[in-house]
């Protein structure tokens, strides 16, 4: 009768021991399951996008990351039709150090503009295309694919003649709303940043600033220049040379190319381009509204 009691005292015993191990496994494996699962994306639930589209209200344009372009998903004319803001509100710029901002202006073309998009595609570097209205309607193609490719894409002029932009502030915001009107109807996007034909340096009178600030435009010259669009096409190996030259003291690097019919030394330069200014400690970024001013 003791004997079986003992037993049956083992068996209850074995029976405690092994529920309380079993909880304490269960209470182990809750303390840690959560830490393996898979993260959920952080894009769940939302569109993931490489670029930042502005919103109604122009009030979501503060991510600070040189390589995401930023569009708006209304026109101007949409923005006044519907009372929305057309001027953007005042956002910090973006300072980093060392970053290269390589630019291409006058494109796309149908040579020159997928040749330097293969070459950023094998070295993984974004870029910023200045495109104007009358090439951009030419080869809708390639502006679709600059897009695709993730590259920032600004304002340019239609088509880029100088006494047509440069009598009056207004004739100057009428040529690139058209153009931005081109670049939506291809991409269903456009632009904020815009750069002035000639570079807004000797161009631009006192009037042009506000009215540009007024339509939530944002002006980039550069404060490198490949000197491409010299008179004489430049060897790859001088232009390489002009890059160097004018990298050696800036903070941050707009630099000043072109791809358009013509330049081909400006396609052959890049590789060597690219790998000088990443020999020199840059990282590449694309021209946004936060962008800082050379
Ligand atoms: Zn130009």
């Amino acid at each position: 009768m003791l004997d079986m009691m003992d037993r049956k005292s083992f068996r209850v015993g074995l029976l405690a021991v092994f529920c309380v191990l079993a909880v304490a496994l269960a209470v182990w494996q809750y303390r840690f399951v959560p830490l393996s699962l898979p993260k959920e994306p952080e894009t769940a639930g939302q569109e993931a996008r490489w670029y930042v589209l502005a919103d109604d209200g122009l009030d979501n344009l503060t991510i600070p990351d040189v390589r995401m372009p930023v569009f708006d998903s209304r026109t101007l004319a949409e923005r006044r039709a519907l009372g929305l803001p057309t001027q953007l509100p005042a956002i910090a710029e973006v300072h980093t150090d060392h970053v290269a901002y390589l630019t291409f202006d006058d494109g796309p073309d149908e040579r020159n503009t997928p040749i330097i998009l293969d070459i950023l595609k094998t070295y993984g570097v974004p870029a910023t295309f200045y495109v104007t209205g009358k090439m951009s309607e030419k080869h809708p193609e390639v502006l679709k694919r600059i897009f695709a490719e993730h590259h920032a894409i600004g304002n340019h002029s239609y088509d880029h003649v100088y006494k047509n932009l440069y009598p009056n502030p207004q004739d100057f915001l009428a040529e690139m709303e058209k153009t931005d009107e081109i670049i939506y109807g291809i991409l269903g996007v456009r632009p904020f940043i815009l750069r002035a034909p000639g570079g807004s340096w000797g161009m631009f009178t006192p009037e042009y600033g506000p009215l540009l600030v007024a339509n939530g435009y944002v002006e980039h010259d550069w404060n490198v220049s490949s000197q491409d669009a010299a008179g004489g096409e430049l060897t790859a190996a001088e232009l390489v040379a002009n890059v160097d030259a004018q990298t050696d003291r800036v903070k941050n690097a707009i630099i000043l190319m072109h791809s358009t019919a013509g330049k081909d030394s400006t396609a052959a330069a890049l590789p060597a381009v690219i790998e000088l200014l990443v020999k020199k400690g840059f990282t590449f970024g694309v021209v946004t509204p936060m962008t800082p001013h050379p």
